[in-house]
């Protein structure tokens, strides 16, 4: 019988580097799919539709809630943000193994669809340093990044929620430690074993 693909997903604090080590990590896992969520947030230099996101008006997001074709939503620095309803179950079916990157609500709800999810969670060396990624990265104002500082405040308390943890100080490293955790959880009896003739 054909393993389920595994989901992992991701969460991270604007800023961690969350974007830079699951690009790499494409590289040295070439079995990973990418769930490109939908979002209403105005789309940043070097992004492209359809890759990082389907990026949408408000109203056709609020018509993509209606008409049920997202598995999960939220709002999040005042834009929406969801996970389209197709790609994940079709995938994991035909035993693809995906990742997903969405906040902690997101996540936890994502949990509840699908238990046997990796969650991962990647948190930067200091806020310190967080503050001065997402200054250096220069695609938000001053007001943005103070707003998206706050929430990494909050979004560090659910931390204790996940099943794994990367502190993002060398890329290199934290990189590793990803493939690690998908290489452990693909070996992991949980997900079913082959049986010696
Ligand atoms: P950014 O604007 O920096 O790309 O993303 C902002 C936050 O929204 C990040 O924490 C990102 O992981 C999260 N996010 C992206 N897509 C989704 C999604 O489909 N659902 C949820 N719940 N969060 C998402």
């Amino acid at each position: 019988m054909m393993k389920k693909g595994l989901l992992i997903v991701v969460s991270a604090p604007a800023g961690c580097g969350k974007d830079t080590i699951l690009e790499c990590a494409f590289n040295v896992c070439p079995h990973l799919h990418y769930s490109v969520s939908a979002t209403t947030r105005t789309i940043r230099e070097g992004e492209q539709e359809g890759v990082h996101y389907f990026f949408k008006s408000i109203e056709e997001f609020k018509k993509m809630i209606k008409t049920g074709e997202l598995l999960e939503y939220t709002q999040y620095a005042g834009n929406y943000y969801g996970t389209p309803k197709a790609y994940i179950p079709s995938m994991l079916e035909s035993g693809k193994d995906v990742v997903m990157k969405i906040e902690v609500d997101g996540a936890s709800n994502i949990k509840k669809l699908f238990p046997s999810c990796v969650l991962v969670f990647i948190l930067p060396p200091s806020f310190e340093e967080l503050e001065r990624r997402l200054q250096k990265r220069g695609t938000e104002d001053a007001k943005t990044i103070k707003t998206r500082v706050d929430i990494a405040r909050i979004e560090m308390s659910f931390v204790k929620n996940y099943d794994y943890v990367i502190i993002n100080e060398k890329l290199e490293e934290a990189v590793k430690d990803f493939a690690a955790i998908v290489k452990s959880e693909k070996l992991s009896v949980k997900r079913g074993f082959p049986t010696v003739k």
